[in-house]
């Protein structure tokens, strides 16, 4: 297949979108389609975006809340991020880690380094990654980190899904990665914005190339990687026109390549090393609340992701809108999981947190507020991917693996990893899943796989 090239972002197009007032009747009918979950157009993402009055803004994140219980039940999965190396050939005006950065310290882990940084996250309870790269490694280590990563066990302790956030590659190059079995593939495009675009990613830079950013992800699918991540930096420009930029996006995958992008994150800027940015487009609380909510509805099955950027406060109740996978136990600095210092020190990091706490913290946030916090990597696993599944299209699927495998990664993770208190109130809500779940094969599986974890200390129970 000749790999597509067009520029689906027409700018003017967008633009002539925003402003446009709703009637009421055609706000209903794209919030209907929506609770229908049916993905929407990007016309009709438009109309919740000019839907700007307060009771419109209220439905459209009740609509959220609603549409995500309904599809993804109350699971959040649960991750950390990993950054490998901070070389970086770019200059992003906005990165602690650009070029021109020379208070920046660099630092490429080692193999045995890293096996030091999948130490402290196993010893943590994490199954799940994503490895952070700077635009200076080739695919070929690359592919050989990840698979230092997989071969890295301790215990109970393993690395079961290895998702990568590197630069945009050739053809060639995502085949070397995806034979090392990683999960999904992110690239943020930053902003869909070309006057903007240009203006933070210096020319003569290989990120200054917009189009080949912007067919990054078209690349890794013809080369065969079925699940990618899309993303916008929110703060750069418009959050409307982002989020229209985002949709046509996944529209754009959507069609091309029969299957639209398996995440959507929307980082919020934040400080970083020698950054002053303008903050004519800074986004806020409010504003963030809104955009998550009608991406959420835009497009129902797509998952979404909200980092530690946020701070705790902002994560708790954005989270309802539609949030399907947050990490937790966040470090930035390059050997900062093994290392473990208590502060950030910007100089060696990409941008500031703003959620540092344990991820045994935030699981039990989670806990209490009703969520059944996650470390399924199943569907991945058995190569239930991309176009040949549709997790959401095969009707009680939820039902039938998600919910189970989150009761028995939870249920691992308690025993292995989780303090006391955290354990008590997980065990809990586990039971109290199991008791919601209707009797019948599936619930009598799952009863019998958590008593195996449980007292037979039997792992890895996924199906
Ligand atoms: N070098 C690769 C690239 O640019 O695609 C890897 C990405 S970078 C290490 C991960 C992401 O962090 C970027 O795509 C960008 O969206 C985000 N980022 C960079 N600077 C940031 C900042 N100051 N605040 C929040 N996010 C930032
Ligand atoms: Fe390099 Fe990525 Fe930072 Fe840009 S965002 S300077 S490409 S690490």
């Amino acid at each position: 297949m000749t790999p597509i090239t067009e520029d689906f972002i027409n700018d003017d197009l967008l633009h002539g979108l925003l402003d446009v007032k709703p009637t009421q009747e055609r706000f209903q009918e794209v919030i209907d389609k929506s609770m229908a979950k049916q993905a929407l157009t990007v016309e009709e993402c438009a109309v919740l975006i000019n839907a700007s009055a307060p009771e419109q803004i209220e439905q459209i994140k009740e609509a959220a809340r609603e549409l995500k219980r309904r599809v993804y039940g109350n699971r959040i999965v649960l991750f950390a991020p990993l950054y490998v190396g901070n070389y970086c050939q770019n200059d992003c005006v906005y990165c602690g880690f650009r070029k021109s950065n020379t208070a920046a310290v660099r630092r490429t882990l080692t193999h045995d380094e890293l096996r030091g940084e999948v130490e402290a996250l196993e010893d943590m309870g994490h199954k799940r990654l994503i490895l952070v790269y700077g635009e200076a490694y080739s695919a070929k280590w690359i592919a050989e980190t990840v698979q230092t990563v997989y071969d890295f066990k301790k215990g109970h302790g393993e690395i079961r899904r290895v998702n990568i956030n590197a630069a945009p590659m050739s053809i060639d190059d995502y085949r070397t990665v995806k034979q090392a079995h990683i999960g999904t593939y992110q690239i943020f495009q930053e902003t869909y914005h070309k006057e903007t675009y240009a203006k933070v990613h210096p020319g003569g830079t290989r990120k200054g190339d917009y189009l080949w950013r912007l067919h990054g992800l078209g690349r890794a699918m013809e080369a065969g990687i079925d699940d990618v991540g899309i993303g916008a930096l929110y703060g750069l420009y418009d959050w409307r026109f982002e989020t229209l930029g985002l949709i046509s996006h996944a529209l754009h995958l959507q069609k091309h390549y029969g299957v639209g992008p398996h995440t959507i994150s929307f980082p919020r800027l934040q400080p970083a090393s020698g950054v002053n940015i303008d903050q004519k487009w800074f986004v806020n609380d409010d504003e963030f609340k809104r955009l998550v909510a009608i991406l959420r509805l835009s497009v129902p099955y797509t998952g979404m992701i909200m980092t530690a950027r946020e701070s705790p406060e902002v994560r708790r109740e954005v989270l309802g809108f539609g949030v399907s996978q947050i990490d937790a136990g966040t470090r930035l600095e390059i050997g900062g999981y093994s290392e473990g210092k208590p502060h950030q020190e910007l100089e060696k990091e990409q941008f500031a947190v703003g959620d540092a706490r344990s991820l045994d913290s935030v699981t039990r946030e989670l806990l209490r507020d009703g969520f059944i916090p996650s470390f399924c990597t199943a569907c991945y696993r058995l190569g239930r991917t991309g176009e040949t599944f549709m997790e959401f299209a095969i009707p009680g699927f939820i039902e039938q693996f998600c919910t189970p495998n989150a009761l028995t990664t939870l249920q691992e993770y308690l025993i292995d990893y989780a303090s006391p208190e955290t354990r008590q109130v997980g065990e809990k809500t586990i039971d109290s899943e199991l008791t919601k779940m209707p009797e019948g094969v599936l619930k009598d599986k799952a009863a019998r796989d958590l008593r195996k974890i449980r007292e037979e200390n039997a792992r890895d129970m996924y199906s």
